[in-house]
């Protein structure tokens, strides 16, 4: 039987839990769907990550504000894809931030990506009428950016720790309490989308970057939260062991004459036993391997995903 395209038969309602990570600061996880954050300052709030429509992020903020009722000044944004960022209008924040890199991605192929993942995973859109149009963030940095929390509470540092998952993703680390919301950068009970990434930066220098922050709790893109240094360890090391094993079995195929289809069931096959009954595998697979094959074949930047061409891709290789 043939398997119904990327997410679109995942149609199943994920559980919501909010938790607090430390005095203000606030992590959502769903179950394998995408995470936000929220960080309180003295009278206003920073927010991580918008959801794919503002009818999907305002559950999260009425979650939220029964903590808080302060004023959402930024909203920040870890890269551009659309399941992260096309719930933006919902927040009425005063700033939206992203790297320079992600407001370029944006312009550049963001129209393209809503149609994409809006094609992939369905369930996300909620009412997807909603949407108000592409989200163009206010303010932008090449490399590090701190925002002063005010009083006692520190700051958020926000950095571009080099190309990972794409080519602009942004991590926001509180040093006060040595919490890191990674973004996509780190997934840690749920499989890398790598459709868009620079597979060799990312296992290497980017991961080095992200692990050398020394967090003691740590809020991927998807999955559950890792708290305390072993765990999160382990979900930075869980997300390079995905990397390296797609260099060696793709690498391998590209070295040896195979297809993208040899690629493609030798990455299944090793890695299925580890990480293939974690959320979003089987979606995401063949778009990891076209990319890293790309990349094999000097492909500098990830070719732009349209609904046309993941169907092409998913009917040569996942069908
Ligand atoms: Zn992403």
């Amino acid at each position: 039987m043939a398997k119904p395209f990327a997410s679109s038969a995942d149609l199943g309602a994920k559980e919501q839990t909010l938790e607090v990570l430390a005095d203000g600061v606030y992590a959502l996880t769903a179950e394998g769907d995408p995470n936000l954050g929220a960080v309180e300052g003295e009278d206003f709030l920073v927010c991580f990550e918008a959801l794919a429509t503002p009818v999907a992020a305002r559950r999260w903020l009425a979650k939220l504000r029964e903590h808080t009722d302060k004023p959402v000044r930024y909203l920040v944004l870890s890269h551009y894809h659309a399941v992260r960022v096309l719930g933006a209008s919902a927040f009425d924040a005063e700033i939206i931030v992203s790297s320079e890199q992600t407001k370029g991605l944006i312009a550049e192929r963001g129209q393209q990506d809503w149609e994409s993942e809006y094609g992939r995973m369905p369930r996300l859109f909620e009412e997807p009428e909603s949407i108000p149009g592409l989200t163009w963030p206010t303010m932008t940095f090449r490399d590090r950016l701190t925002i002063e929390l005010g009083g006692d509470r520190g700051e958020l540092v926000l950095e571009h720790v080099g190309r990972g998952h794409t080519e602009g993703d942004i991590v926001a680390w509180l040093p006060k309490h040595e919490i890191l919301f990674a973004g996509d950068l780190v997934e840690s009970q749920a499989a890398l989308y790598t459709g868009d990434a620079f597979h060799f930066d990312w296992a290497a220098g980017t991961l080095d970057r992200v692990k050398a922050f020394g967090a003691q709790q740590l809020i991927g893109g998807r999955g559950a939260i890792a708290r305390g240094r072993d765990e999160v360890d382990a979900a930075v090391e869980q997300t390079r062991a995905f990397l390296t094993t797609m260099h060696d079995t793709v690498g391998t195929a590209h070295r040896s004459g195979g297809t993208l289809k040899d690629a493609f069931d030798a990455t299944h096959a090793a890695l299925a036993p580890k990480f293939g009954h974690w959320p979003i595998f089987e979606h995401c697979l063949p778009f990891d391997v076209s990319r890293l094959w790309d990349e094999f074949e000097g492909v500098e930047r990830p070719v732009i995903w349209t609904a046309e061409r993941d169907r092409q891709v998913w009917d040569q290789l996942q069908s």
